[in-house]
C-alpha cells in the first residue's frame, strides 16, 4: 500500500556485500514476497551448523550429528524465520496490529519484529506458564501482554476468534507464511552440509516446524539443490504428546514449555510429513529431556532450552534401539537458546556456586589444589 512509508533500514534485495541480510533477502525466490513487500528483518537465519562428536560418543552412536543452533537468531529462537515473513506480509497488507498466542518464543519474536515495523503487537500467553527470559522479551519490546487463566490451546482459540474479526493480523503458525519462512532452515542445512541429511530430528509442539522443514527439504529436492530427502523424526514430551497418543490432551504438562501443547494446529501436516518421509514420532519423558539438556551443554558447550533437548533425548533412545545406521548423517534442531529459561537450567545443573571467604587458600581448597 502506498500509504506505508518504506522502512529505511530494510534490506535491499540484491547486494554483493558480505553482510547477511536475513532469510527473505537470501531465499526470496522461494518465498511469497515481491518487490512491493516491505521487508522487516533483524537479519535472522544463517545460524551455525555444529558437528557434535562428543555427544555422539556419549550416546554410543556411530553417525555424524550436526546441530542447527537456532538459539542464536535475533530473539534467540527459530521463530524469527517465520516472523520476518509474517510481519513483512502484514505490513504489505497495511495491517496495524499483529497478534499471537504463545508459549513464549512466538511472542518474543512477534514483539521484536512489530517494534521494528512500527506496528502494535498483542501477545496472549498462558498465565504463569512462560519461561522468564521469554516474558522479559515481550515486555521489553513493548508488546501489549495479556495472560489468560488457561493454557496455550485456550490462548490460540481466542486469538483465532479475534483474527476472524478482521481487525488484527494473526502471526501464529496457522498463518501459512510463517511456515514459508521457517522452511528456510532446511535450505540452510542443505547449503551448509552440501547435501540433505539422512535423518532430521526435531521437537514437536504445535507442529509448524516439522511441517516447514519437510516442505523446505521437498522444495530443495525438487530444484536439485538437495540430493535426497531425510526421514523426519519428531519428539513430543510425554505429558504433551497428542500426536503420539492419537488424542487431544486437555491439560498438557511438561518442563519443556515450548512444546506444552495439547492440540497442535499443524497436526495433519505433521502426520503427512511423517508418513511421506518414512519418519517416526515418539514421546520422551521430562527426566530424559532434562538429562539431554544437561548432556549437550556439558559435552558440546551448547546451551539450548529444554524443548530443544527433546530430539536429543530422542537420539539417545534411537541409538539404543539401533535405529540410526552407522555412517548416517543426522541433523537436530536446537530450536531455542538456554538463557530463555534460566530457572530450569539452574535446577537442572544440580549445583550452586560454592561460597567462600575472599582468600586464595579458600578458592584453592574448592579446586582441590
Ligand atoms: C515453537 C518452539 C518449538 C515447537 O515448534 P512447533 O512448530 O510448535 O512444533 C520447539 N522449541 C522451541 C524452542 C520453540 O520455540
Amino acid at each position: 500500500m502506498s500509504s506505508i512509508p518504506a522502512i529505511p533500514h530494510s534490506a535491499p534485495r540484491a547486494s554483493n556485500s558480505a553482510l547477511w541480510r536475513g532469510v527473505i533477502d537470501r531465499y526470496a525466490r522461494y518465498l511469497p514476497v515481491s518487490d512491493a513487500t516491505p521487508i522487516v528483518t533483524l537479519h535472522e537465519g544463517n545460524t551455525p551448523l555444529i558437528r557434535a562428536d562428543n555427544f555422539v560418543e556419549a550416546c554410543g552412536g556411530q553417525f555424524e550429528l550436526w546441530l542447527k543452533y537456532e538459539g542464536v537468531n535475533p530473539t534467540c529462537s527459530f521463530k524469527d524465520r517465520g516472523m520476518t515473513v509474517a510481519v513483512s506480509k502484514a505490513r504489505e497488507r497495511g495491517a496495524s496490529i499483529v497478534i499471537c498466542a504463545s508459549t513464549g518464543n512466538t511472542s518474543a519474536s512477534a514483539a521484536a519484529y512489530a517494534a521494528r515495523a512500527k506496528m502494535k503487537c498483542v501477545v496472549v500467553l498462558p498465565h504463569g506458564k512462560i519461561a522468564l527470559g521469554k516474558l522479559a522479551q515481550a515486555l521489553m519490546y513493548g508488546a501489549t501482554t495479556i495472560a489468560v487463566e488457561g493454557n496455550f490451546d485456550d490462548a490460540l482459540r481466542i486469538v483465532r476468534e479475534l483474527g476472524n474479526t478482521g481487525q488484527v493480523e494473526v502471526v501464529n503458525s496457522v498463518n501459512p507464511v510463517r511456515i514459508e519462512g521457517q522452511k528456510t532452515a532446511a535450505f540452510e542445512i542443505c547449503d551448509q552440509l552440501g547435501r540433505a541429511p539422512d535423518f532430521h530430528f526435531l521437537p514437536v509442539g504445535n507442529a509448524g516446524n516439522i511441517t516447514a522443514y519437510w516442505k523446505g527439504y521437498k522444495e530443495y529436492y525438487s530444484v536439485q539443490k538437495a540430493d535426497r530427502l531425510p526421514r523426519m523424526f519428531g519428539f513430543q514430551a510425554a505429558g504433551a504428546a497428542p500426536i503420539v497418543d492419537g488424542r487431544l490432551i486437555e491439560k498438557p504438562e511438561t518442563v519443556a514449555s515450548a512444546i506444552r501443547i495439547g492440540n497442535p494446529a499443524s497436526w495433519q501436516a505433521a502426520t503427512a510429513a511423517l508418513k511421506e518421509s518414512k519418519g517416526h514420532i515418539d514421546k520422551v519423558t521430562d527426566e530424559e529431556i532434562l538429562a539431554a539438556h544437561k548432556l549437550i551443554a556439558q559435552t558440546e558447550g551448547i546451551f539450548a532450552e529444554p524443548a530443544s533437548a527433546a530430539p536429543l533425548a530422542g537420539i539417545l533412545r534411537c541409538t539404543k534401539a539401533r535405529m540410526i545406521p552407522a555412517g548416517s548423517v543426522v541433523t537436530a534442531i536446537m530450536t531455542g537458546h538456554g538463557l530463555k529459561d534460566p530457572e530450569t537450567a539452574i535446577k537442572t545443573a544440580g549445583f550452586e556456586p560454592t561460597i567462600v571467604a575472599p582468600k586464595k587458600e579458600t578458592v584453592m581448597k574448592v579446586i582441590g589444589l
